[in-house]
């Protein structure tokens, strides 16, 4: 079997070009903001379709820079899901703020917009001390967050939107690329995502000059006019010009691979109809996955993924512990219950190899495995 995510099979398809690409920046020597990391960021601002990409150095800092730009600090609220990876509420935390969590639609995996608008009544009739400011909608496993809704309840209430897309690069929503679906958004290049680099790198996407001004000061120290004269408190959050070289020839061949996605995906969901106990994730009208991860529903999941492990497919689950429930955020005072379709899908979700190198026959026989397992109890 193929590993869960095969880069390899994709670094020899563009290897020539990566040579070519590595070189040319050894030679140049330019290995911090070198010219491949604008030209990057022109690319990548016009796949998306907003007017200003900032790359830098991950996914984590680029949701850390947004809310540092958008002046998020202590005795701000900011709403999140608490089925994400930790860095979504982690970056709420460094800011000084309080991460808020609204639970689940299980069908999608992201937040309920329902569930958004009680929270934030619940904050402000709740506390003296909490003052709503934003929400981070996460796009988890590719798939976009209702942004319509989610969008329409943060402007009733004053609150900014930050897209966490570090999963969704490549997406889509009623027409509308994933990181341009709010006024801020943050994409994640770690290797295994979509579209991934050699290391760490992640960008910001937006329309608003203001905050791509702040957001380029930010990444480099909060420096103003000149590099030593610093007008604000940032980071060292600038993307290598190498991962910048990497990303360039990898964008190439980039919705190649997004369609290679949705037929891996298509291909998963008709295969697995045969098997009732799989609850197969839903493919929505007007969005479009890139499908960062193919994740089932299944019950007897943990024996599942042994079974499968035993007959050499990777699987993995994501996640198994829902962030309210993390020892990180404890003093938050969540208890087991208070996200309910949260902790149902932490304990039944399991992610299936996925990236667009899967043949036919290695989706045929995980989907056989799958069937093999409940077939057998
Ligand atoms: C990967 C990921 C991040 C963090 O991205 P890094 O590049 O690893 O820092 C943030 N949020 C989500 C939902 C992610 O999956």
């Amino acid at each position: 079997m193929r590993p869960f995510v095969d880069l390899k099979a994709q670094q020899q398809r563009i290897r020539k070009e990566l040579d070519r690409a590595i070189c040319r920046v050894l030679d140049h020597g330019q290995y911090i903001m070198g010219p491949e990391v604008s030209l990057l960021e022109e690319k990548l601002a016009s796949y998306v379709g907003v007017k200003h990409a900032v790359s830098c150095s991950s996914g984590t800092d680029a949701l850390l820079m947004a809310l540092m730009a958008l002046g998020v600090g202590p005795g701000d609220a900011v709403f999140t899901t608490p089925f994400t990876f930790i860095a979504t509420a982690e970056v709420i935390a460094l800011a000084g703020a309080t991460p808020v969590f609204v639970d689940i639609d299980p069908g999608t995996f992201n937040m309920d917009p329902n569930m958004l608008g009680p929270a934030i009544e619940a904050v402000r009739a709740g506390s003296s001390v909490l003052r709503p400011v934003g929400v981070i909608p996460v796009d988890l496993f590719g798939l976009p967050a209702d942004y319509d809704a989610i969008n329409a309840t943060a402007k009733d209430n004053g609150l900014f939107v930050l897209e966490d897309a570090a999963q969704s690069f490549g997406a889509e929503y009623k027409g509308r690329k994933a990181c341009s679906l709010a006024e801020v958004a943050a994409a994640s290049f770690f290797p295994a995502k979509p579209l991934g680099c050699y290391g760490d790198g992640g960008a910001v996407f937006t329309d608003d000059d203001g905050l791509a001004e702040v957001l380029k000061s930010l990444r480099i120290h909060g420096h103003g006019d000149s590099l030593y004269d610093h007008v604000r408190i940032g980071v060292n959050g600038r993307m290598d010009t190498l991962q910048a070289a990497v990303l360039l020839c990898k964008l190439s061949i980039f919705p190649d691979e997004v369609e290679k996605r949705h037929a891996a995906a298509a291909l998963y969901t008709q295969l697995l109809a045969d098997c009732p106990q799989v609850l197969a994730p839903s493919t929505l009208e007007s969005y479009s996955s890139v499908w960062a991860q193919y994740s089932i529903r299944v019950p007897e999941r943990d024996a599942l993924k042994k079974y499968l492990a035993a007959q050499g497919i990777p699987s993995a689950v994501y996640y198994p512990t829902p962030l309210h429930l993390q020892p990180a955020f404890s003093r938050r005072g969540y208890t087991r219950g208070d996200m309910p379709a949260a902790e149902k899908t932490a304990k039944e979700i399991l992610s299936l190899p996925m990236h667009p190198y899967l043949t036919e026959e290695d989706i045929a026989s995980v989907c056989q495995a799958v069937g093999d397992f409940y077939n057998n109890r």
